[in-house]
């Protein structure tokens, strides 16, 4: 194994047994990389692995492992599965030849292979440069960006100390968490001049202190966009999940000018799924995280702009122009807007849960927790494939899952799969005909009293976490008197709208609306928004991409 390079930290590694290409590749790679990365070259898996853990004990970063297919001691697909355990946020490339594409493209989904190169690269301008240079950029914006990294001092039980960790993992941006009462967390408050009333303490890699930000200022301050570059835009996206980030996506590397405003993070609701198994092209199943993420750099390299921390709170139509306003009052306006808002969480309404959200109950917050569930007694209320995913997520770590379903058993509401899943787990048990009455604890939960639906009897138990998921609503309040919408708030488009084949009231054109377009021209709807939408990835991202097709058209006549 051989190094060049001495100073920097960041580690490109490349491994391939034949002596010719891998001093190629190491020498293509050192050209464009060699004064910013130390580019690591070995001709055996087994030396790469040693080198990998010798860098993991020297606390060396790893952004990219680049791995021959065809090596006599293990292929490429076997090595990147084994420096996944050691260096997990790695991006991972296999080199292969033509003729073995179909055991690259299944390494896809093995091993979450980030790409696959064909021999031979050249130019390596063209077809290597280009994908490492994607690759270290996700990398970067990643959790497994080295020091300085973001720190947040708070306290384990304060409902806003979690947002903001809520907020930061969920916009992808690395920090790490000091609780206020350890000596690491008390140095860092004294270090602000801080008492530890007021936290959470968000402390920015360049030293900036800051004391209970809210989320737009967090998002200023950690790199996030917030404000727009343009005032006038061909698409306004609202809502950054996978309808609203499928428009970007095909709506940017269409040519249209494409804004996409979210209220909080890119990733909506497929963002806290710890694992979607029927997303068409992923038979092992993918992380929401991880798909909204690939999708999120996919949508900002077409040149889709994505403001996050901001929430629309208004729409005006003001002749061909159409206006969305933020919270803050400003506005930004284009020729066509797309409504992928989505749905939210419905709040548990027993008394006490309200209080403590934050502090031991959590909205579908599963994926963030699951550390501080570890060897803990957990409760997941509902009866749906949320409820479902979150439990057996949350069983990896828990003592013990508990799920509380009103009904009298969970075939109806889940899918037969992850019924089956849950059954094989001696962790979980499924309390069915049982509901939350109410909800205890001084600071943070500490008991709650559960309710037998059938002979309204009632017991308490204690309980530290509760993770509830029972459905959704959509927030479209603010569309109020704008578009139609139906009696639960979801919005009309299309052919729903046109009964009987009359437009609907006060529509101004001669034609109908377009098939996912709203009572207003130039106005559309994708996703879980639309009312009799499927509330699935792939039908929010199908409508996210058909809804660009509709924008085209309405521009064309406009
Ligand atoms: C835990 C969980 C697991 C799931 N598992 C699966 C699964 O395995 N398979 C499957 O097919 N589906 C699954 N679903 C359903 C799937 O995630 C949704 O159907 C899909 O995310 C809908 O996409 P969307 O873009 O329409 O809306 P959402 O994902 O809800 O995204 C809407 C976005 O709009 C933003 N927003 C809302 N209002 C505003 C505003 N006024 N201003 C700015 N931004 C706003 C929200 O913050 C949100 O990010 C799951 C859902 C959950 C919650």
């Amino acid at each position: 194994m051989t190094e060049t390079g001495d100073a920097p930290r960041t580690v490109i590694l490349t491994v391939d047994d034949d002596p010719g290409v891998s001093r190629a590749v190491a020498r293509d790679l050192r050209r464009r990389y060699g004064a910013s990365h130390r580019v690591v070259r070995a001709e055996t898996a087994d030396s790469a692995l040693d080198a990998l853990n010798e860098m993991k004990l020297r606390g060396d970063a790893v952004a990219v492992i680049v791995a021959d297919y065809r090596m006599p001691q293990m292929n490429g697909i076997e090595f990147l599965e084994r420096a996944m355990d050691v260096f997990p946020g790695a991006r991972r490339v296999l080199l292969t030849a033509y003729a073995d594409t179909g055991a690259a493209i299944d390494a896809i989904n093995l091993v979450d292979l980030d790409h696959y190169l064909l021999k031979p690269w050249d130019p390596p301008e063209e077809k290597l440069y280009p994908v490492v240079d994607d690759l270290l950029d996700s990398w970067l914006a990643s959790d497994h960006r080295p020091m300085p990294e973001t720190k947040v001092v708070g306290h384990r039980w304060s409902a806003h100390s979690w947002e903001v960790r809520e907020f930061l993992a969920r916009n992808q941006v690395p920090y790490r968490w000091f609780p206020s009462d350890e000596p690491e967390g008390q140095r860092l408050l004294a270090a602000a001049g801080e008492d530890g009333l007021r936290l959470p303490l968000v402390i920015t890699p360049d030293g900036e202190v800051l004391v209970e930000p809210d989320a737009p200022e967090l998002a200023g301050r950690v790199g996030l966009a917030t404000a727009p570059s343009a005032e006038f835009y061909d698409l306004i996206v609202v809502g950054g999940g996978p309808a609203g980030l499928g428009a970007a996506v095909y709506g940017a590397s269409e040519g249209l000018r494409t804004v996409l405003v979210e209220r909080t993070a890119t990733g909506g609701q497929a963002g806290q799924s710890s694992r979607i198994e029927n997303y068409l092209g992923f038979p092992d199943g993918v992380s929401g995280a991880q798909l909204t993420d690939r999708a999120r750099r996919q949508a900002a390299r077409f040149g889709a702009e994505m403001l996050t921390a901001r929430e629309v709170v208004g729409l005006e139509v003001n002749g061909p122009s159409r206006t969305v306003r933020f919270a803050d009052g400003s506005a930004i306006a284009a020729h066509t807007v797309l409504l992928a808002t989505g749905v939210t969480y419905r709040q548990l309404a027993a008394p006490g849960v309200a209080d403590l959200t934050g502090r031991g109950v959590y909205y579908g917050a599963a994926l963030t927790e699951t550390a501080g569930c570890a060897g803990k007694d957990v409760y997941v209320v509902g009866g749906a494939n949320s409820a479902g995913q979150a439990a057996v997520h949350l069983a990896r770590t828990a003592r013990s899952v508990t799920i509380l379903v009103r009904a009298d058993s969970l075939t109806r509401s889940m899918s037969y799969y992850l019924v089956q899943q849950i059954k094989e787990l001696p962790s979980v048990t499924v309390r069915t005909g049982t509901e939350v009455a109410e909800a205890h604890g001084d600071g943070h939960l500490e008991r709650l009293t559960l309710r037998d639906t059938a002979t309204g009897a009632t017991e308490q138990v204690d309980a530290q976490w509760l993770f509830v998921f029972i459905g959704a609503a959509p927030l479209t309040d603010w569309l109020q008197g704008v578009v139609e919408r139906d009696a639960r708030g979801f919005v009309i488009a299309g052919p729903d709208l046109a009964t009987g084949g009359e437009p609907p009231k006060g529509w101004p054109l001669e034609r109908l609306p377009y098939h996912l377009e709203t009572s207003v021209p130039g106005v559309f709807v994708a996703g879980d928004a639309r009312s009799e939408s499927a509330k699935r990835v792939a039908s929010a991202v199908g409508e996210g991409a058909m809804a660009v097709m509709l924008v085209h058209r309405y521009l064309e006549r406009l």
